[in-house]
């Protein structure tokens, strides 16, 4: 189908774009790589009266190494991320989920601001930013202001970028050294997935010394595994240690119940990908296995 009528405007600084938004209100809808905001244009499940297009913002591309945190433009498109040296060096996570995000065309236009600002459940990015702590900088009429990651998600389709808001930013403290896997379960290829399971562990001398775990698809939000986190810490990175650690994967989860599963199949699912994810982060995987339940 084709959209209904709009107008567009294309803004090339974020001080623009705010005054755009705040001039147009709700009438008005911000448009990044366009690939969850098109589809539903199309479909006429939403007909924003004006579109504001932000792709030629210019400051808003790119990564950047600041000291302690990698800083990524929100208009940054998934597939510059997956070829960036610094997010691979230091936000190892982020690279590893983005390298199985959709397929080369939707990587290509789909930016990592626009995905974690539409905040879908099933996203593979708000579990990998949840788990290393991200700090979102959204800039709004009365300046910017930072959010945590714990604070970010709110519900399903729902963050804490305001209606004249615009996510600028996305600083993720860095995590050199430390090894990450992010496991997905689909039933095709190039799937959202049914449950995905992000790990990234630091290991000292056969130990983990530290270790963030987010889960994908088990709620209306990303969540981060806490009581597997804290049952990992001094562990060696075993399969038994690990295997026991992942049972409390579901803690706190509230799975929702489709087509691709219901919610005990999934609960099922995000212990076994959690040990598998946490041992190829620990580099373990080829000890224990990594197919086996
Ligand atoms: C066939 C298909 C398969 C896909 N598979 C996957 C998958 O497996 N995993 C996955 O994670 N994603 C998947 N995606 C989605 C993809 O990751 C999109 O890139 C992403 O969801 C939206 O990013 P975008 O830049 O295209 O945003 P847009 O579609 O342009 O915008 C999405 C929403 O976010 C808002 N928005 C965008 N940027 C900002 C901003 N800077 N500030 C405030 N609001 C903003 C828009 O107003 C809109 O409401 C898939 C998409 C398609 C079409």
């Amino acid at each position: 189908m084709i959209p209904a009528n709009f107008d567009y405007l294309a803004p090339t600084t974020v001080e623009e774009a705010v005054a755009a938004l705040a001039e147009h209100g709700d009438d008005a809808k911000i448009l990044a790589g366009g690939q969850s905001l098109l589809p539903v244009m199309r479909m006429r499940l939403n007909a924003p009266e004006v579109v504001i297009d932000l792709n030629r913002i210019d400051s808003m591309r790119g990564v950047r190494d600041e000291g302690d945190v990698i800083a990524i433009g929100a208009m940054t498109t998934h597939s510059v991320i997956e070829h960036d040296p610094l997010v691979e060096e230091h936000a190892l996570l982020v690279h590893r989920a983005v390298e199985h995000l959709a397929d080369l065309q939707i990587r290509h236009r789909g930016t990592f601001g626009g995905a974690l600002a539409h905040a879908d459940p099933a996203g593979d990015l708000g579990a990998p930013a949840l788990a290393l702590g991200a700090q979102f900088v959204i800039a709004g009429p009365s300046g910017t202001r930072t959010v945590g990651a714990d604070d970010f998600f709110i519900d399903l389709f729902e963050t804490a970028i305001g209606e004249d808001e615009i996510l600028v930013e996305v600083r993720l403290p860095k995590h050199t050294g430390w090894g990450a896997h992010y496991e997905k379960f689909v039933r095709v290829a190039h799937q959202w997935p049914i449950v995905a399971v992000a790990a990234t562990v630091k290991v000292e001398g056969g130990t983990i010394a530290e270790a963030r775990v987010g889960l994908t698809n088990m709620g209306s939000t990303p969540l981060r595994a806490r009581a597997v986190e804290a049952a990992l810490v001094g562990q060696p990175a075993t399969d038994e240690a690990v295997r026991a650690a992942a049972a409390s994967a579901t803690e706190g989860t509230n799975a929702p119940s489709d087509l691709n599963g219901d919610t005990a199949y999934r609960n099922h699912l995000a212990t076994v990908l959690t040990r598998r994810a946490v041992l190829a982060a620990a580099g373990a995987d080829t000890l224990a296995g990594a197919g086996a339940a």
